[in-house]
């Protein structure tokens, strides 16, 4: 086994790393001495590698239970690209090649197996299974996606129960279960049914630094909006939302403007789902426009921003289906579009639900999203205080944070609404006030005669939209209610009075008008970074296909970002970018530093201009002078007449180079300076001997530089 102090070693030997992200090591240590682990991380946070590097450091094999085939195979094929024995036995394999996998097994070329539940408690299997343990020994039970184990969860999988009979079966075998879900009741529940015997139970904060929130007004316009938004992005995204029938149109609308965009939802058929997912996956498709119903068991870490166009139906399924971007730690966009015109299509879907207490549930839950939305503070405070985690703010990586909302006095403006409120008796909602106080002639007004209150017309100074935004901030800030039957009239509380009765100030966040502000900033430098991450990307695409696995396999982004970075012009730096190991090293190293190589030579090409000086020596070298005739006329020595001959001739001027060097010296010279290298004249001169001199050797040379 391998000693502690070199577990960072470890790390980058099998996966390329240099640190250890927050966590891990010390359940790697956990697992190390065989301890039962319950391990909660949010997606991303890299819960595969807690069980992995022990896995590897460890004497025998790890099982690991997984609930999906698409992920098993996702892992398996990741550890094999690291050179990593790992396999994974399904019913989508054939009698002979699971035979021939088992037979690995036991010669031990196999470090982790990945299985479904169902199969590896299959009275076939465990048998073999038993002769596993006693031949080579099974080292640990990792359960991925152990939430699956409780009926609380959202994904409950009844096969995920049988699993205490492992336990009874092989009680000595220490257990790790894995989730990313948030709710402490689902995790004292996985510790009870998986029979964990004093777990180290590590909780990592749910808070996903490299995601920036933000929410954008929705505009009338929202699919230009959306547009214009997704060509902001570069990478993978996904647009989620709310109806089938608008995942197609917007596809659609997509593809017309050159978008490559599929969509994905419940109505379409299995095969055609999982086309458009495997095509998203594997980078042949950059947008996958979707209902909720995609994402679930799609282990893509690269997508690099994420789009609600609808309203989610809860934080927490915001929290999930955003926190799709970005698992690979780097830098990912999650943007809600908001608009309150939205919320009657949500409504509408509750009170569809049968049982009133479900429908009072989810309009709880539709509350805190709209809060959510229409929020001043720090966005992470709030989602994070959804699972009950305590967030500072100031998080710098959202737009209130970047950009707050001014904020405004509208106690005069509160006063008007609430008054006008008092006066139609506590019986209207908020558009027939807002018609009252903007002095409207529609009927409804004239009807119940508030055409004649004392606030009818008072407020038509300010736009509809101005009176809505103050509403829903009365109603936010508990200084007015609104009834819940289904009519949503409005009702004044004590705060209500405290406000007309000046005892009471009201502060309102200001929504700015103008457009959203976009981030995109631009340095030459990082211009020429990004050029050479586009041709990585594509480099990692053409190796990925042609074995058919997805790109990030190959390399995360992180480390394509690296290597663009940082360039590296040999094998040796290349294998000290992150993600690196010395496997992958030698698989694909040779293809990424040639093409770093090239696209270097390629940059230097754009060929500096010749100065006055040189322009001047130049002409009086037309003219057929030698260099000493130009020396003198120009009053400087020939040695820096050559320098600028030489320049010259690097800078593709037209200098004849037959005129300065007997045309049978250059040969000689030229494999001099191959053999030598380039840098030292007098490397160069010593190599060549005493017939040649300096001028000559330094005017090949140019011409030699220019040609290479
Ligand atoms: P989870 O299963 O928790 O969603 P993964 O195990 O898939 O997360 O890890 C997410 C990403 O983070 C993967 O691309 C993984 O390679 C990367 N990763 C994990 N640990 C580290 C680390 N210590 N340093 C850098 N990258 C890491
Ligand atoms: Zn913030």
């Amino acid at each position: 086994m391998y000693q502690l102090q070199s577990l960072e070693e470890a790390l980058k030997h099998f996966f390329g790393y240099d640190t250890f992200r927050p966590g891990q090591r010390q359940i790697v240590e956990e697992a190390l001495h065989n301890r039962d682990l319950l391990v909660i991380m949010p997606t991303g946070g890299g819960k595969s590698l807690c069980f992995q590097l022990p896995a590897l450091l460890k004497p025998g094999l790890t099982v690991v239970v997984s609930p999906l085939i698409s992920l098993m195979q996702d892992q398996v094929d990741a550890l094999r690209d690291n050179g990593i024995g790992a396999t994974f036995l399904n019913s989508s394999l054939s009698f002979s090649e699971v035979r021939s996998r088992e037979q690995a097994i036991l010669r031990g070329k196999i470090k982790l197996l990945y299985m479904a539940p169902e199969r590896l408690l299959a009275e076939k299997f465990l048998p073999f299974l038993d002769t596993v343990q006693s031949q080579i020994g099974v080292s640990a039970f990792a359960i991925d996606e152990a939430h699956c184990v409780s009926a609380w969860g959202h994904d409950f999988r009844p096969e995920y129960r049988q699993m205490r009979h492992l336990r009874q079966r092989y009680p000595n075998i220490p257990m790790l279960a894995l989730t990313a879900t948030a709710t402490s009741r689902v995790q004292q529940d996985i510790i009870q049914q998986l029979t964990l015997r004093q777990p180290g139970i590590h909780i990592a904060s749910f808070n996903r630094p490299n995601l920036y929130y933000d929410v954008q007004p929705k505009q009338r316009q929202a699919y230009n909006q959306l547009l214009k938004q997704i060509r902001s992005h570069q990478g993978s995204g996904i647009v989620y939302c709310l109806s089938r029938r608008q995942v197609d149109e917007i596809a659609f609308r997509l593809q017309n403007d050159q978008i490559s965009a599929l969509p994905y939802h419940a109505g379409m058929s299995d095969e055609a789902r999982s086309t458009n997912q495997n095509r998203f996956i594997r980078d042949d498709v950059q947008i996958m426009v979707a209902t909720v119903a995609f994402g679930m068991g799609i282990n893509k870490p690269d997508v690099r921003f994420v789009i609600h166009y609808d309203l989610p139906r809860n934080l927490e399924s915001y929290y999930q289906e955003s926190g799709r971007a970005g698992r690979d730690g780097e830098l990912a966009h999650c943007t809600l579009f908001f608009s309150t015109r939205d919320i009657p299509k949500l409504d509408y879907i509750i009170d569809q639900k049968p049982d009133p207490q479900e429908q009072r549930v989810a309009r709880q839950q539709l509350r805190q999203v709209i809060d959510y939305a229409e929020g001043t503070e720090c966005r992470r405070t709030i989602v994070l205080r959804y699972f009950g985690e305590r967030f500072p703010g100031n998080c710098d990586n959202c737009d209130n944070c970047c950009y707050p909302k001014p904020i405004e006095d509208w106690t005069i403006e509160a006063q008007k609404f609430l008054s006008c409120v008092a006066r139609c008796r506590e019986r209207f909602g908020t558009t027939h006030i807002i018609d009252v106080l903007r002095g409207s002639r529609k009927k409804k007004v004239e009807q119940y005669g508030h055409h004649l209150l004392s606030t009818y017309g008072i407020g038509k100074d300010k736009t509809a939209d101005a009176w809505k935004m103050l509403a829903r901030s009365l109603l936010h800030q508990g200084l007015m209610d609104e009834t819940t039957d289904g009519y949503r009239v409005l009702k004044l509380n004590k705060r209500s009075w405290e406000v007309l009765r000046k005892q009471r100030q009201v502060q309102i966040a200001v929504t700015p008008t103008s457009k959203a502000q976009t981030l995109a900033e631009i340095n030459p430098r990082k211009a020429e970074a990004e050029l050479l991450f586009e041709r990585l990307y594509r480099l990692r695409k053409q190796l990925a296909d042609f074995q058919s696995v997805p790109p990030y396999v190959i390399f995360a982004d992180s480390s394509l970002k690296l290597m663009a970075r940082n360039k590296p012009k040999n094998l040796e730096e290349f294998t000290q970018i992150s993600g690196v190991t010395d496997y992958k090293a030698n698989q694909y190293g040779e293809q990424f530093v040639s093409e770093i190589r090239g696209f270097c030579q390629e940059q230097q090409l754009p060929v500096p201009l010749p100065s006055d000086t040189h322009i001047k020596t130049l002409q009086l070298y037309q003219q057929d002078l030698s260099v000493e005739e130009i020396a003198e006329r120009r009053g400087f020595t020939s040695r820096t007449i050559i320098n600028h001959l030489s320049e010259l001739i690097e800078m593709q001027q037209p200098v004849d180079l037959n005129r300065l060097v007997a045309p049978e010296k250059k040969q000689p010279i030229i494999k001099a300076i191959q053999t030598v290298g380039e840098h030292s004249l007098r490397t160069i001169r010593e190599h060549l001997g005493e017939n040649y001199d300096y001028p000559e050797i330094q005017l090949v040379r140019a011409w030699w530089r220019r040609e290479h």
